[in-house]
C-alpha cells in the first residue's frame, strides 16, 4: 500500500547538500546514487575502494572516489561537509561468499567504525546503515515454513555467524551514537534485494541473479540441467532494487525510526525450487533440476515480518518477484551476451 510516502524530496534536505554514499561502486550503493541524482540532488559523493573501472555503475553528476572506507583517514576525508551519510559498505556476498570468508565479513566492522565515528564528528545531520536479515536468530529459521522474522526476533542473539555478528554489532554503534551523542541514525535490515546492476558471476551473487544466469546459460549451451545448491525446499523472500532505494530514503527520513532496526525486505516467500521455476518460465525452457546437497545453502526458511513497516511508513516493497525477475533475467541476459561477444561487463 503506498501512503504517505516521505522521500528526501519532502525531507528539509536542500539539493546541494553533500550526500554520501559508501560501498558506491557495488550493487545497492550504486543504485541509491543515481535515485538521488534523479531525485536533482547534484551534491553526491560516492566511495568505493574498488577501482573506478570495476565499478557496477558510475553515475553522470556525482563525484566518484576511489578509497577505503575501513582506513579511518579515508573515513574523516570523504565525511568532510557531508549532511547526510548512507553507509553500504561491506565486504560481501550470497551464501557462498559469506559462509566461507567469515574473517573478510567481520573485518567490515572496521568500516562501520570508522564510518559512523566520522560521520559523527563531521556533524552529519543522518547516518543510515545497510543491515542484514542474517542478523536474525538462526534458531528461528530452521524451517522451510518459518515463520516471518519480526524486529524483536534478533534477540536473544544467534546471528549467523561472521557477516551476521558484524551487522548486529555495527547496529548497537548506530543506537549508542543516538543515545548518547544524539547523531540522528537509521538501520534498515535488508532481505535478499535483486535487480540491474547486481552481481550475477564470479561467486558473490545471490539466488536470484544465480538462477537467472544458469537458465541463460544452459540454453546457450544446450544443457537441460539446472543445477541448484540444496534440496531446492528453502525459501526466502527477494526485494526488488527499486523498493529497495525508495525505502532506505523513507526510513532515513522518517522521525519515528531514528536508531529502530527495522525490516526492509519483500513479504512474498518462495522456495528456491519456485524461484528456478520462474526463471525458467521466463527464458522459456524446463531443466532437471539437480540437487547439490553439499553447497552452501543458509538457512532453511527466512521471510520478512512487514507488519511494523507498514505501521510507520504506510509502505512495504511491492514490487512482485514475477515483474522483478522478468527485468534482471533480461538485463542479465544482456550482459551474457555482451560478454560472449568479448565486451566487458563488471558485475
Ligand atoms: P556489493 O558487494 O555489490 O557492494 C558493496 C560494495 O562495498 C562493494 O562495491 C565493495 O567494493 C565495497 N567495499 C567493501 N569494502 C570496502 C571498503 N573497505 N571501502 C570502500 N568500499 C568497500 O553489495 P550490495 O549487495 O550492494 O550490498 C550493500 C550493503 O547492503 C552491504 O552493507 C550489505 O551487507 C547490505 N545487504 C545487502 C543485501 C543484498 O541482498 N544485496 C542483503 C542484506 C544486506
Amino acid at each position: 500500500m503506498r501512503g504517505q510516502n516521505k522521500t528526501a524530496k519532502t525531507s528539509g534536505l536542500k539539493s546541494n547538500d553533500l550526500i554520501l554514499i559508501t560501498g558506491a561502486g557495488g550493487f545497492i550503493a550504486g543504485s541509491l546514487a543515481r535515485y538521488f541524482r534523479d531525485q536533482g540532488f547534484t551534491n553526491i559523493r560516492a566511495v568505493d575502494k574498488k577501482p573506478l573501472p570495476e565499478w557496477y555503475q558510475v553515475v553522470p553528476g556525482v563525484e566518484s572516489l576511489c578509497l577505503d572506507v575501513s582506513l579511518e583517514a579515508n573515513c574523516v576525508r570523504v565525511a568532510e561537509g557531508a549532511v547526510e551519510v548512507y553507509n553500504l559498505a561491506a565486504d560481501m556476498g550470497g551464501m557462498g561468499f559469506i559462509e566461507r570468508f567469515r574473517v573478510q565479513c567481520l573485518r567490515s566492522i572496521l568500516i562501520n567504525t570508522n564510518m559512523i565515528e566520522a560521520a559523527y564528528r563531521a556533524g552529519a545531520q543522518r547516518y543510515f546503515f545497510s543491515s542484514s536479515a542474517c542478523a536474525y536468530n538462526t534458531k528461528l529459521q530452521e524451517d522451510p515454513n518459518c515463520l516471518a522474522l519480526k524486529e524483536s526476533d534478533a534477540y536473544p542473539a544467534f546471528s549467523e555467524r561472521g557477516y551476521g555478528w558484524e551487522k548486529l554489532v555495527s547496529e548497537m554503534f548506530c543506537q549508542e551514537y543516538w543515545a548518547e551523542r544524539g547523531m540522528k541514525t537509521a538501520i534498515a535490515r535488508f532481505h535478499n534485494v535483486y535487480g540491474p546492476h547486481g552481481t550475477w558471476y564470479g561467486g558473490r551473487e545471490k539466488a536470484p541473479a544465480a538462477m537467472c544466469r544458469k537458465v541463460i546459460e544452459a540454453k546457450d549451451q544446450g544443457k537441460k540441467t539446472l543445477e541448484i545448491w540444496g534440496d531446492g525446499t528453502q525459501t526466502r523472500s527477494f526485494m526488488y532494487i527499486d523498493d529497495c532505494v525508495k525505502g532506505i530514503d523513507m526510513i532515513t527520513h522518517c522521525e519515528d525510526l531514528i536508531a529502530t532496526p527495522i525490516n526492509l525486505g519483500s513479504s512474498e516467500l518462495v522456495s528456491i525450487n519456485t524461484l528456478a521455476e520462474m526463471a525458467e518460465k521466463i527464458g522459456g525452457v524446463k531443466l532437471q533440476h539437480n540437487y547439490d546437497l553439499s553447497a552452501p545453502k543458509g538457512v532453511a526458511g527466512r521471510n520478512s515480518d512487514n507488519t511494523f513497516i507498514q505501521k510507520v511508513l504506510k509502505w512495504e516493497p511491492n514490487t512482485t518477484l514475477k515483474a522483478g525477475l522478468t527485468k534482471t533475467y533480461n538485463w542479465i541476459a544482456a550482459q551474457y551476451e555482451a560478454r560472449k561477444a568479448g565486451h566487458r561487463t563488471v558485475e
